[in-house]
């Protein structure tokens, strides 16, 4: 399998904080991969590094090709790298549809919020924009409620919208940082079911969770930090039996 996404030793030194120490892994073309570990591991600020929302202190990402750690925050629009972040974020009195067409004129930085003031209703909506997000909304299987203020939905429906509006750019990598965080059952399984959806698209995703369930039924592969560092690497079946991971996190 090809190499989409290769993480050669980097680091994040934040102040004082090593956040990150030399962690090495690789996402292959439509993988699905999840980031797991304890809070405070860093599984946040790998997707930081990776979505260009800053540098890394030390070593080298490599998407495709390209060396990601050259690249200015700008020029990651049109790579087809997208991600979900950890806190919503969703324009309460926008519409549902246009929270989705907001996802066409976005990069992956951090700015999301910035380029919906900055671009407005009337410039936010392009020509079969409106086709393409609606299409978004009913993979998501939010189809129905396109038209309401997106303020109105209950949270579940929002962590979906968000997946639709990082589907805008049809990327090849998808970061999401803890898409099932305060959902149900019902719609953990779900969500699972979607992820599978999304990659038979051919769409690779980096997945960063704390539902082990999730983790174990959707993944190709697991990577496991704590403290900043990786300490084990394998499929489900091999973490799940892997004493250092049962010590670290499994088993708290
Ligand atoms: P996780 O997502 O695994 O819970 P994070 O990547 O958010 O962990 O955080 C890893 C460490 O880096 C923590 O000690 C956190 O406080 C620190 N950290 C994360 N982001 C920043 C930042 N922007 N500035 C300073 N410290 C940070
Ligand atoms: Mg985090």
């Amino acid at each position: 399998m090809d190499k989409l996404l290769d993480i050669r030793q980097i680091s994040k030194v934040f102040g004082g904080v090593q956040a990150v120490r030399d962690v090495k892994f690789h996402v292959n073309t439509g993988e699905i991969v999840a980031l797991i570990g304890p809070n405070g591991a860093g599984k946040s600020t790998v997707l930081n590094m990776v979505s260009g929302v800053f540098p890394p202190s030390g070593g080298e990402i490599r998407y495709r090709d390209i060396s990601l750690t050259a690249l200015k925050g700008y020029q990651y629009a049109g790579l087809g790298i997208s991600r979900t972040f950890q806190n919503l974020q969703v324009f309460d009195d926008m519409t549902v549809l246009e929270n989705v067409m907001v996802g066409f004129h976005s990069g992956t930085k951090s700015g999301l919020l910035a380029c919906g003031t900055r671009l407005g209703r009337a410039r936010i909506e392009e020509k079969g924009m409106r086709d393409q997000s609606h299409q978004l909304l009913e993979i998501v299987g939010i189809a129905e409620m396109a038209e309401q203020t997106a303020g109105s939905l209950p949270y579940g429906k929002l962590r979906l919208l968000e997946i639709a509006r990082a589907m805008a750019v049809a990327p090849k990598l998808l970061l999401l940082d803890e898409p099932a965080a305060g959902l149900n059952h019902t719609e953990t399984a779900d969500l699972s079911r979607l992820f599978k959806q999304i990659q038979s698209g051919g769409t690779a995703i980096l997945l960063v969770e704390h539902d082990m369930d999730m983790v174990m039924n959707v993944a190709d592969r697991i990577v496991v930090l704590d403290q900043g560092e990786k300490i084990a690497e394998g499929t489900p079946d091999e973490i799940q039996q892997n004493p250092k991971v049962i010590a670290a996190y499994l088993g708290q």
